[in-house]
């Protein structure tokens, strides 16, 4: 773009973009809760609903190991 004047001028737009704040702290919870629930859980989740017979069943425990061992991952 010239100006008359013999000079040529450029624009340069710079965005400046971040991360809502609130969207990573959501995104952060979602991923502690399901680590827990995929990794950790003992029965613990579902004895909030079905009280100590989650413990004896241990249901999301057996469904994510017999998920992982379907998709080969070696846990044991
Ligand atoms: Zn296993």
């Amino acid at each position: 773009m010239h100006d008359g004047n013999g000079g040529e001028h450029r624009q340069i737009t710079k965005v400046e973009f971040r991360y809502p704040l609130l969207a990573i702290l959501l995104l952060a919870a979602i991923f502690a809760f399901t680590s827990f629930a995929v990794g950790y859980d003992q029965g613990q989740l579902l004895s909030m609903v079905f009280g100590d017979q989650a413990y004896k069943e241990n249901f999301l425990h057996e469904l994510f190991h017999d998920t992982r061992h379907a998709l080969g991952f070696p846990c044991h």
